[in-house]
């Protein structure tokens, strides 16, 4: 069967007067109902930016998307505004990272949660209002008949986002979008919350992209890893292959990066240096090579001047990563690594 969602060769340029901003230049990958993908990347790697495309977003800006996103059959891309807000809030649906800049300050959570289910379902003002309290219930506010009458100040963070959440789960959408949805939020709350969106997607069976610069957030729920950088793929695969035996070095940072749980400290270890690639002029050959520390282990300088094709690490299913180290040269750094030299 064709898979639920399937993006093909995603690409999201922004014209400006310094030249073509390449967000997301040539992004494919599937997901299937009840099913959870993590794209991983630092900020500008194109990892929001193609979340806001599945959303339509992009419509009446100056953004130039083209390729496919296929969801259920239908593509977006194709799809005109008008058909597309049809589906935004009820077939696919979004959780921000922060909820102050989604829920608004003047309105109770009670009536734009009611109100977001209005938009999509010809219901009493009075049905919309149960509705919203069921679903507070539902993420986890206490006493969710009294909360329902509160404005969004009146939440705690961890409460604001479980409000959030509730008002992007009100029409059931089959695809749940949830856009750094912990950073904002203290270590035992992300957990809270991450485990909240893993129990309502077994309860609702929806698709959900999670997106994060933390490979800790998604090894405990994802199913499968996108890994960007400079609105490219450099790794894809199931969590289990990715995380047990990564391919691109910068996947190698972003694990070392993961945050350790020191007690009530959380600590990031070896960030990694230098700064992202331009989209409008990135650097030839391997995007990452000016950051990356084991170039010199390809010959000929070829990661300076020739691209990395995205292709099968071999002996996995579907596994695939772009960098020029051979399995061989992997091996030996981490062998090299482990002893410490
Ligand atoms: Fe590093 Fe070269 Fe691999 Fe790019 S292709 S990640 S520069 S080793
Ligand atoms: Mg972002």
């Amino acid at each position: 069967a064709a898979p639920f969602l399937d993006v093909r060769d995603l690409r999201v340029h922004f014209p400006t007067e310094d030249g073509i901003v390449k967000s997301v230049d040539g992004v494919s990958f599937t997901l299937d109902k009840g099913s959870t993908l993590g794209i991983v990347g630092e900020s500008g790697s194109g990892k929001s930016v193609t979340s806001l495309a599945l959303l339509g977003l992009h419509k009446g800006t100056r953004a130039v998307v083209s390729g496919k996103i296929r969801l259920d059959g239908r593509d977006l891309v194709a799809l005109p505004e008008h058909d597309m807000r049809a589906l935004r809030g009820r077939t696919v649906s979004m959780i921000f990272q922060d909820p102050l800049s989604a829920l608004h300050p003047y309105f109770t959570v009670g009536a734009q949660i009611a109100e977001a289910y209005r938009v999509h379902h010809r219901v009493s003002k009075k049905e919309a209002r149960e509705r919203a309290v069921e679903m507070l219930k539902r993420v986890g506010i206490p006493q969710p008949e009294r909360r329902v009458r509160d404005y969004p100040h009146q939440f705690s963070g961890g409460m604001r986002q479980r409000a959030m959440i509730a008002m992007a789960l009100v029409c059931d959408p089959e695809l749940l979008i949830a856009d750094e949805p912990t950073t904002a939020l203290d270590v035992t709350v992300q957990a809270q919350i991450l485990d909240l969106i893993r129990d309502l997607q077994e309860e609702f069976g929806s698709a959900v992209i999670l997106i994060t610069h933390d490979l800790g957030v998604v090894a405990d729920i994802a199913d499968d890893i996108l890994v960007m950088y400079g609105g490219r793929r450099i790794e894809y695969g199931t969590v289990r292959d990715v995380l047990k035996e990564p391919q691109h070095p910068y996947a190698w940072g972003l694990l070392e990066s993961m945050p350790q749980i020191t007690g009530d400290v959380e600590q990031r270890l070896n960030p990694i240096a230098g700064s992202p690639p331009s989209l409008i002029n990135p650097p030839g050959g391997c995007a990452f090579h000016p950051r990356c520390t084991y170039k010199g282990w390809v010959p000929e300088g070829r990661c300076a001047t020739e691209r990395p094709e995205l292709v099968a690490v071999p002996g996995t299913g579907r596994h695939l990563a772009a960098c020029h180290l051979t399995s061989e040269t992997r091996q030996e750094i981490r062998l090299r690594t482990a002893a410490g030299t």
